[in-house]
């Protein structure tokens, strides 16, 4: 299984019946899948699927065709002179890529982050930025 990242902007989410097309885009695949985040702001709805990875071409296509953003995969850094170790990022991480230390620093570890994007804008600093 591998984890992809797509957007409903939302000029096109109307209601929930938009949701339900994001699943049915997917579902088209034959496939099982879960949805692992979902999240929502001024610019759309975030949600973050685990599908399997010989399907994702096919998902991706399918899933542009009803205008929904995939994202790309990209990583993230974290200014460690703008951070304050606030943790607000941290509950967000699918993957525990974020973590506060024994003193309660910020720990972000390149390795295991899967560029979801999801921390980006929880960060009242503006710390983390896309690589
Ligand atoms: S982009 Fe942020 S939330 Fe997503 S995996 Fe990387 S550190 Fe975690
Ligand atoms: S939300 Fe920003 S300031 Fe708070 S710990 Fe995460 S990166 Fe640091």
């Amino acid at each position: 299984m591998t984890i992809i990242n797509i957007t409903l902007p939302m000029r096109i989410i109307k209601g929930l019946s938009d949701y339900s097309n994001v699943v049915n885009e997917v579902l088209k695949q034959d496939i099982s899948f879960n949805i692992l985040k979902f999240s929502m702001d001024s610019s759309g709805t975030t949600m973050l699927l685990d599908v399997p990875e010989d399907k994702i071409k096919d998902i991706t296509k399918s899933l542009k065709k009803s205008n929904i953003i995939v994202n790309k995969k990209g990583r993230v850094s974290v200014d460690k002179e703008l951070c304050v170790n606030c943790g607000a990022c941290v509950s967000l991480c699918p993957t525990d890529a974020l973590n506060l230390n024994s003193t309660f620093e910020l720990v972000f570890s390149e390795e295991l982050c899967i560029g979801c994007n999801l921390c980006i804008n929880s960060c009242p600093r503006y710390a983390i930025k896309e690589d």
